[in-house]
């Protein structure tokens, strides 16, 4: 064998293997989708396209209301380690796997503050009223869901306790009443699913886009993609101010014993 032959035989060798390897990563990968399919809008994909990437595996709770595996649990019953109040420890009562408002006057009581902050996202919350209700109107069982800290999903108990429709449980409070009164009784355990989509603000400070939201009270839609109109207010128009993309999540305390369980949040990425 000359010396030349003694260099290409392994040299032919290796890349018969190497080929051979690619060949196999090539079986390994299936072939997926179409390519002579018309472009989608963007011009990156085409229908059926087997190049997109594939989305994230995501292990779901094991009931219906768990976290997923790719939530902030923000709490989870046993502590309040992920919220405080006014940037200081919070003092609300954790209780029976719950966290609720405490009575006026106790130290650390207050709106409640997640130290995470989020924009775009969707948010998993359980409330309970009072058992037994104290109260009418505005008055009975009232707190409030305050994403970014300002725009409210208002939180009453609304079962045969009439109010403005504005303030009712779901309703973004203040603009939009909820489509249905979906309440259970006071005491009994209440989810709210809402997908909220943080306003875009030019660098002039003005609205590039609102915010947009979408309820599920109890499994039933109450707030349908709705553009909100600025942050909560109490009988004035909402107007908005220019604001970060994230913000905390947050429960109003209105010296009601409103009870919250189960909070995870997701933050929303769009797919590619
Ligand atoms: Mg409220």
């Amino acid at each position: 064998m000359t010396r030349r032959r003694r260099i290409l035989v392994p040299t032919a060798l290796l890349a018969l293997a190497a080929l051979g390897l690619i060949a196999r990563g090539q079986q390994d990968k299936p072939k997926l989708g179409y390519k002579d399919t018309p472009m989608l809008p963007g011009g990156k994909w085409h229908v059926h396209d087997g190049d997109r990437p594939q989305p994230p595996v995501v292990t779901p709770g094991q009931q219906p209301g768990q976290a997923p595996s790719d939530a902030v649990v923000l709490f989870d019953g046993k502590d309040l380690s992920k919220w405080q109040v006014g940037g200081k420890e919070a003092g609300w009562k954790v209780e029976d796997g719950a966290m609720i408002v405490p009575p006026s006057g106790t130290k650390g009581g207050g709106t409640i503050t997640s130290k995470d902050e989020f924009g775009d996202c969707q948010i998993h919350v359980e409330f309970a009223t009072p058992d037994p209700p104290k109260g009418k109107d505005q008055g009975r069982g009232n707190s409030g869901v305050l994403i970014m800290g300002r725009y409210e999903v208002q939180v009453l108990d609304c079962y045969k306790n009439l109010t403005y429709p504005d303030g009712q449980t779901s309703a973004i409070y203040g603009q939009y009443p909820p489509q249905v009164n979906a309440s259970r009784p006071p005491g009994e355990w209440q989810t709210y699913e809402i997908i909220f989509t943080a306003p875009r603000f030019a660098k002039d400070g003005s609205v590039e886009t609102p915010a947009y939201a979408t309820v599920l009270h109890n499994g039933v839609l109450t707030q349908n993609h709705v553009a909100l109109l600025g942050p909560m207010t109490f009988r004035a128009l909402a107007k908005y101010s220019p604001h970060g993309p994230k913000g905390p999540l947050a429960f109003q305390d209105h010296g009601n014993p409103v009870r919250y369980r189960n909070i995870w949040v997701r933050e929303i990425k769009d797919p590619e």
